[in-house]
């Protein structure tokens, strides 16, 4: 199997009807990053930084963020990594950082809550972020966006610490990206104020998912019972989608669902065009992108979303498409 995913790693990722998926990596770690030469993907979707702060044992201070950060873009080379600002609280909790009790942390102080209430932590990774480009093109990604506010108060730091550079002389990244993750419902609703502000977007269906449907996504008694491409979610997953498209932003999946080849086909479905998942996932995704006549099946979930699908599920659907290429 793995020679056999080595040896797609040089083909393109298109559909045999000519639709072009971007597979991007998830990762967190430098050790993570040269497993881009083995999988071909184009970059890195989600760079998880908060992993260097749960692995330390104390707050890691700007040069080691730094560091980090250079590093990773450095083996990465001319393939972009999309930086995810520090997500901690909820399930990521750092024991030297003193936090309160909380009866629900996942829906607590945590992630860009945190950023913007300790401003001085925010500030120091941003800065970080922006030294480690060193005049390259560098992509942010925010966590845990609520309000389109908490985005725009967030771009105000990233514009100051920019300024604070340039007045010392230092270089800044030719190209700025700021972009909003999507894992919380409420912006489902806003996304006309959101979008607009945005460079790109970044579905994470994990957060998402639990959320929607109020199940907590560490606890498998509850989380199993509620299939994430069940209707209610896969339209939910679709409004972002179309909403992207029409304001003509980039828009990348980066959760769970799209390293799972059921799940990738329903997103493909909907118009997702960039997944991005672990390391390993890569192989098997691609072997499907490569085999794949798309059109047919998205007519096919379209009319599922719009009419209801007559008491089959969508997974179900596709696992008859699946079957069927066989
Ligand atoms: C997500 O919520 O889907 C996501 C990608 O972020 P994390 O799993 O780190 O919360
Ligand atoms: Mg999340």
């Amino acid at each position: 199997r793995r020679a056999h995913y080595a040896a797609l790693k040089n083909k393109p990722s298109i559909t045999k009807d000519g639709v072009d998926i971007t597979l991007l990596h998830n990762s967190g770690l430098v050790a993570d990053l040269p497993m881009l030469d083995d999988t071909g993907a184009l970059g890195v979707g989600l760079f998880r930084t908060e992993l260097q702060f749960m692995i330390a044992s104390r707050l890691p201070r700007l040069p080691e963020q730094m560091q980090l950060y250079a590093e990773a873009m450095e083996i990465a080379g001319d393939r972009p990594v999309v930086f995810r600002l520090l997500d901690i609280g909820g399930d990521k909790v750092l024991p030297y950082l003193r936090s309160a009790q909380e009866e629900n942390p996942a829906m607590g102080y945590r992630s860009i809550r945190l950023g913007l209430d300790r401003p001085g932590l925010l500030r120091t990774q941003i800065r970080a972020l922006l030294m480690a480009a060193n005049g390259r093109p560098l992509k942010i990604l925010v966590p845990m966006v609520t309000e389109t506010f908490e985005f725009l108060q967030t771009r105000m730091v990233v514009q100051k610490e920019i300024e604070r550079l340039r007045r010392a002389g230092k270089p800044t990244p030719s190209r700025l990206e700021l972009g909003a993750m999507v894992e919380v419902p409420s912006l489902l609703f806003e996304l006309d104020q959101l979008l607009p502000e945005a460079d790109f977007v970044s579905i994470g269906s994990n957060d998402l998912v639990q959320f929607l449907t109020a199940s907590d996504r560490a606890n498998p008694r509850v989380s199993k019972n509620y299939d994430p491409i069940a209707l209610p979610r896969l339209r939910a997953i679709r409004m972002v989608v179309e909403a992207a498209k029409r304001y003509n932003i980039p828009i990348t999946m980066c959760g769970e669902l799209a390293g799972k080849p059921l799940e990738a086909l329903a997103l493909m479905a909907i118009g997702m065009t960039r997944l991005s998942m672990g390391p390993a996932s890569i192989g098997p995704i691609k072997e499907m992108v490569l085999n794949l006549e798309l059109k047919p099946i998205q007519q096919s979930v379209g009319a599922a979303l719009s009419e209801g699908a007559d008491g089959v599920t969508i997974r179900e659907l596709l696992k008859e498409w699946i079957d069927k290429q066989n």
